[in-house]
């Protein structure tokens, strides 16, 4: 296909957000599950120690084996620890139940803050995308995440004080740039759980727009039930229940991610 550069890595992607519950996990399983749907070969790396990707996509705290913590820690590259999902084309690396310890263990470690890039750096052409699924701090693991990945896609729960922690976050990205990672790009703004019989999500959306300009995505993930039922069952929404609007929203962000990304595959046939 012309126009698309050979791809011989895959784009690495940290979905990060420092405050809890704003729809990293949720993202992560979904626009991967989404990529992998429309023929891209996905890597899901679960970094955060709760484990809520890997159990969203049906690999339960007794399933998992060595994953992220064993790239960390042991020097594990990310081959030896994927598992396969459920989803043709999605792979995962669990958050392997010691990952918790990791954060203050990688303190005194060689290279901490490469370990992950370090794990990635010989899959090659066996994936497309890989997503980084971060916890809600800026400690080591997502210090890991952000130097091992080309860009990072920022969740943004549409509530109060949504963007409250933002400014500081960007700070982040920034001195990643600055030291550890030149290439480090924001790729993006999702804009989550947006409801728009409520005045307040239009605002936050006002105030992103504003703040971020056309880095906010324009596909906007409705808060819909069905998304945490889904991973409640260990799917993917769009497994789950292909019908519902967040199933829908978040088939639409992978096409405009792909889009944008010029990751190729779902964007096929279209000239540009
Ligand atoms: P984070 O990873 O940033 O902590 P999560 O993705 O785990 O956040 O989301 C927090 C909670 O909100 C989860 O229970 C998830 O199921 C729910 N949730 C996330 N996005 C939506 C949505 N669009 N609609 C309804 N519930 C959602
Ligand atoms: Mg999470």
């Amino acid at each position: 296909e012309t126009g698309t550069p050979a791809v011989s890595s895959p784009r690495i992607i940290a979905l990060a957000n420092q405050k809890g519950g704003v729809g990293k996990t949720t993202t992560a399983i979904n626009l991967a599950a989404a990529l992998a749907t429309s023929g891209q070969k996905v890597l899901l790396v679960d970094m955060d120690p709760q484990g809520n990707a890997s159990t969203g996509l049906g690999v339960g705290y007794d399933a998992r084996s060595a994953g992220a913590y064993a790239m960390l820690e042991d020097g594990a590259r990310a081959a030896d620890v994927v598992q396969s999902s459920e989803v043709p084309g999605l792979s995962l690396v669990a958050a392997d139940t010691e990952l918790a310890g990791a954060e203050l263990e990688l303190v005194m470690a060689d290279r901490r803050e490469y370990r992950l890039r370090d794990a990635l750096a010989q899959i090659g052409a066996d994936y497309d995308v890989v997503l980084i699924d971060c916890p809600p701090s800026l400690g080591l693991l997502t210090l890991n995440a952000l130097v091992a990945a080309h860009s990072v896609i920022v969740p943004l729960q549409c509530e109060f004080f949504a963007l409250e922690g933002i400014s500081q976050l960007v700070r982040t990205v920034n001195s990643v740039r600055q030291s550890l990672n030149p290439a480090l790009k924001l790729d993006g703004i999702v804009l989550t759980m947006y409801d728009r019989r409520n005045n307040l999500s239009e605002l936050v959306a006002d105030d992103a727009r504003s703040f971020f300009g056309d880095k906010v995505m324009e596909t906007l993930i409705p808060r819909n039930i069905r998304i945490s039922e889904a991973q409640s069952h260990g799917q993917p929404v769009m497994n789950y229940d292909t019908r519902s609007s967040g199933s829908q929203a978040y088939q639409a962000l992978a096409v405009e991610v792909a889009e944008r990304l010029a990751l190729g595959v779902a964007a096929k046939g279209k000239v540009r």
